[in-house]
């Protein structure tokens, strides 16, 4: 069986878990399962990815999330 794609957060890229499709931290947010480059931050002050997102918290995110 296929999995289904995750959504991901358009506002900190963060990937959401299970069947969420709202991000918790951006109710606001657009968010979407059309994204690219999955990247698990384990220690944002020490990642250059997460510094380049802005990511403040470890966790699965996105590297690109596509919004129109
Ligand atoms: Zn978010």
């Amino acid at each position: 069986m296929a999995k289904k794609i995750p959504m991901a957060c358009s506002e900190c890229h963060r990937i959401l878990e299970d069947d969420l499709e709202q991000c918790n931290a951006h109710p606001e947010a657009h968010c979407t399962s059309d994204w690219q480059g999955y990247v698990v931050i384990l220690d944002p002050s020490r990642s250059e990815i997460a510094t380049k997102l802005g990511i403040e918290r470890a966790g699965n995110y996105a590297l690109k999330v596509n919004v129109r």
